[in-house]
């Protein structure tokens, strides 16, 4: 294994005390920000009676109020179209952005140069976490439209000095072409993408694995952190994978190192983040499971203060090999506060029921998890496909066992013919939720 690369070794590396103090005096600048311009936080903060002289140390942050997607959405709903979330005259904004609005109406963001060059930097850390180093090419297989997340690595290769391919709407034997014809080391994809990539690459006879492609920068869903995704991938493409994880609302905080294939690092330099039970609000004992909550050092434009991302995570304990004091998240997000199905008193995560059945099967095949309401109670069930031949009973039999052997439940799995599962070419749709009536 090569050196370990840094963006910001003293930052990366700093005693936890530093952290916490680096953090806190970022906390205060934005705080000083708002607390003079910021309509929407400093109607919020009033509301609370917070006032900002009750700030004084790091602790201090659990005085403020969370703040939840419902009222960005609803600030944003009164006054279009961007809302009062603005610490800035609107001159000052150079960047627009939105949600992909999978669960309601799309919400905007807006970024001054300022805060874009901060989003940029995040992205340094997230390429340096991969160890992409100069030299190294990247090529992006997508559109430019109005999510995120592909356009800060753009940012961030291009502040660090990286050669950037753009392959705009090109189709994918073109952009594989590209990749193999520049010699392009590192691709910022989706996991769907990238399996898409390769399936086209099998039918075209285009060779991935000896191509120049190093590593996988992988978002929009989970994939490095999944390990049967991640083995898929690196085998077909013979390159590393990494997912960097992040929300619009509030930036990219989670990147990982190339010494933790199983954990995320919390970016706290930029990003300040607790853990808190769900139902309570109150931080969860170290080392326990609960939900993310987010605040964002660098984007004073447009910050999201205690930001209740749904996310459900678990510090890990220890230090991780890269050198880096950021703390680790086991398995990165565990599942997603709105999607947890309890089944007879039993708590289940579609994710690891996902983790299960990409265990049986084979690149291409689909497979789809549902949970509805029987009698009133939540009930999940899982359809696979299975290649035409395939052993029906015995792959459902085995998926079953294990699911039983590791969440001590009985669940309902069927295998299906090939093809009749919905297809996957961006981002893969495969946990519907007919509790709420629709997919999520
Ligand atoms: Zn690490």
């Amino acid at each position: 294994m090569g050196e370990v690369e840094y963006f910001d070794k003293k930052v990366e590396t700093a005693s936890r005390d530093e952290t916490v103090m680096l953090q806190f005096k970022k906390l205060v600048d934005l705080l000083k920000k708002v607390f003079a311009s910021n309509p929407f936080y400093k109607e919020k903060f009033k509301q609370h009676r917070v006032p900002l002289k009750d700030i004084r140390n790091p602790d201090d942050l659990q005085k403020l109020p969370f703040t939840i997607k419902r009222e960005f959405e609803e600030d944003q709903e009164r006054n279009s179209p961007f809302g009062t979330n603005l610490t800035e005259p609107l001159e000052n904004y150079v960047q627009y952005h939105q949600t992909s609005g999978t669960t309601g109406r799309p919400l905007k963001f807006l970024d001054t140069r300022e805060s874009w060059e901060w989003r940029g930097r995040v992205a340094c850390h997230i390429l340096k976490g991969a160890g992409v180093i100069r030299g190294d090419r990247i090529l992006f297989p997508f559109n430019f439209g109005p999510y995120t997340a592909f356009w800060i690595m753009y940012e961030g290769a291009y502040q660090l000095g990286i050669l950037i391919i753009p392959t705009g709407g090109w189709n994918s034997l073109q952009r594989l072409e590209c990749i193999i014809g520049n010699k392009a080391t590192v691709i910022p994809t989706t996991p769907t993408y990238a399996l898409a990539l390769a399936e086209t690459a099998r039918e075209r006879g285009i060779d991935l694995a000896s191509s120049s492609v190093r590593s996988l920068l992988l978002s929009g869903e989970p994939g490095a952190l999944v390990p049967q995704v991640r083995e898929k991938l690196q085998r077909i493409w013979n390159a590393r994978c990494f997912d960097y994880i992040g929300l619009t609302e509030v930036g990219t905080w989670g990147f990982q190192c190339t010494e933790e294939p199983d954990g995320v690092h919390i970016l706290e330099s930029e990003f300040i983040a607790e853990v808190v039970d769900p139902e309570t609000g109150k931080p969860v004992e170290e080392g326990e499971a609960g939900e993310l909550v987010v605040t964002n050092l660098g984007r004073s434009c447009m910050p999201a203060i205690r930001y209740r991302t749904g996310d459900l995570v678990k510090v890990k304990k220890g230090f991780c090999p890269c050198g880096r004091t950021f703390r680790v998240l086991e398995g990165g997000v565990l599942g997603r506060k709105d999607e947890m199905v309890v089944i007879r008193g039993v708590n289940v995560f579609p994710n690891a029921l996902a983790n299960i059945v990409e265990k049986y099967i084979q690149p291409g095949d689909e497979y789809q998890i549902k949970a509805y309401k029987k009698n009133g109670l939540d009930e999940i069930g899982i359809k696979l496909e299975i290649k035409e031949g395939g052993r029906k009973e015995v792959i459902e039999g085995a998926i079953q066992d294990e699911i039983k052997r590791r969440l001590n439940l009985r669940m309902e799995v069927e295998a299906v013919p090939k093809g009749s599962l919905p297809k996957f070419s961006y981002k893969a749709k495969r946990f519907i939720d007919e509790r709420k009536g629709g997919e999520i």
